[in-house]
């Protein structure tokens, strides 16, 4: 007898065939002469009955929810059963017999959170991590694909990325440090050796604020390259948007059903993306927000109403400098404007930020002097610009803001298993 995965007998690989199946109880429900089974393993659900005369009987009688099991019997196929097959089954043996499960129906979204470690066996997060697995594979796909290398940068820093007021710190044996808010500078380091370098990893910020999109801790795909300008950088972060989004529609079709996710969004992306500048930008926010001026960042309400009107991803480029970071490249005949770009989506607004990254000494050490922040800390930074600078840019995007927007999730925190907020932390 095979032992075999749920899902292929729901692709009606063994009609009428003896298999055996290894999962848990997802429900049950008992009737004098039959018990139903709804037994999960990772890649599906299928119904299983146990007539009373069965030498399943007693075992189908003890189970509870969630219990763990292995289960003998014949797949057939069986128009009502939920997915069209079930399984009539011989023997059960229970592997582990659970205590009254805590998630029930009628259980609030609060108490669903508190207990995440057991929620992560919903089909709902089954299927979100799964997207998630799937859309990490084709961003690494398209990195390497340009000739991108991956590289493994550190989490524990001793000099900020982007504003100190999102810097974790923490003690380091008797100093202290930071966890880093993007790997952006050490990306900058590595394509002096490797030259297109890529990295998918975790950064912090000490968000304060609860919105939809912000994460604590959330996972960052960050791009840095050598000899290239912005027309470049926006090319590139279309392409991969355009990959990412046509490789889920191709092989994630089934996830985005289920999960009742809007497909035809993602089928629509396609390069290039509209552009516009900032400029234009603040132009189009007046009609509706008058007293919005040249100079002022853009919000979250902002982008949004941006976003609604293109009703696609777009990028928004050419940021006034005093609102962007000491390391963005300003045009060298108005400084005042720099050389960055915004992707942003519906629904969510930036999805992500790159630009051109400021690569004269003198214009670095004068940002770095203006925006109050101490050269020293930085003296390996102005190396690379001693040693051999070159014009590269980079981009950084948030995995878990993609797959918000690609699944129409309500929240950011359900696009990552383990969620870290001001609140959250357990487990
Ligand atoms: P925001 O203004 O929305 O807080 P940001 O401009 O500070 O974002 P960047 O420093 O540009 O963020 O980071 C690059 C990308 O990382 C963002 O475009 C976004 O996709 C993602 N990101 C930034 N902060 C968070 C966060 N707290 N949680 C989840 N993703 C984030
Ligand atoms: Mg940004």
């Amino acid at each position: 007898m095979a032992l075999i995965k749920i899902r292929e007998i729901l692709d009606g690989r063994h009609e009428g065939a003896k298999v055996t199946i290894r999962g848990w109880v997802y429900r049950k429900r008992e009737g004098k002469e039959m018990i139903f089974l709804l037994v999960r393993d990772s890649t599906g659900f299928i119904q299983c009955t146990i007539r009373k005369n069965s030498p399943a009987w007693n075992a189908a009688e003890r189970l509870t929810i969630e219990s763990s099991l292995t289960l003998d019997g014949v797949a057939k196929q069986d128009k009502r059963a939920p997915g069209g097959y079930e399984i009539s089954a011989d023997s059960i043996s229970i592997i582990g017999l659970a205590e009254v499960f805590p998630i029930a129906k009628d259980k609030s979204e609060e108490f669903i959170r508190d207990i995440r470690h057991l929620w992560l066996r919903s089909r709902r997060m089954n299927l979100v991590m799964k997207v998630r697995a799937n859309v990490l594979d084709f961003a690494r796909e398209y990195f390497k694909a340009q000739d991108f290398t991956e590289v493994s940068p550190p989490m524990f820093i001793s000099a900020a990325v982007e504003g100190g007021s999102t810097l974790f710190g923490l003690k380091y044996f008797d100093q202290n440090l930071y966890l880093t808010q993007s790997s952006q500078l050490y990306l900058e380091i590595l394509l002096y050796s490797l030259e297109n370098v890529y990295c998918i990893a975790p950064s912090f910020r000490a968000e304060k604020s609860r919105t939809i999109r912000h994460l604590t801790e959330y996972w960052h795909i960050e791009g840095e390259w050598p000899f290239a300008d912005m027309n470049d950088l926006m090319r590139f972060e279309e392409g991969l948007m355009t990959h990412v989004c046509q490789s889920a529609a191709d092989k994630c079709k089934k996830e985005f059903e289920e999960l009742g996710a809007d497909i035809a969004k993602v089928v629509q992306v396609k390069t290039p993306f509209p552009r516009i500048t900032y400029t234009e930008a603040i132009e189009k926010l007046k009609t509706k927000k008058p007293h919005l001026k040249w100079g002022d960042d853009l919000g979250y309400e902002d982008e949004k109403a941006l976003a609604d009107e293109f009703g696609k991803p777009f990028f928004v480029y050419d940021y006034p400098t005093a609102i962007k970071a000491f390391y963005c490249k300003t045009y060298r005949d108005k400084p005042e404007v720099a050389m960055s770009v915004d992707m942003m989506v519906p629904r969510i607004g930036e999805i992500s930020t790159g630009g051109a990254r400021e690569d004269d000494k003198d214009v670095l050490i004068k940002r770095i002097r203006e925006m109050g922040l101490n050269e020293k800390d930085y003296d390996w930074y102005l190396d690379l610009r001693r040693y051999g600078t070159v014009p590269h840019v980079g981009f950084g995007m948030g995995l878990e803001r993609l797959l918000t927007w690609m699944l129409d999730l309500e929240n950011i925190i359900d696009a990552i298993p383990f969620p870290r907020t001001t609140r959250r932390f357990y487990p």
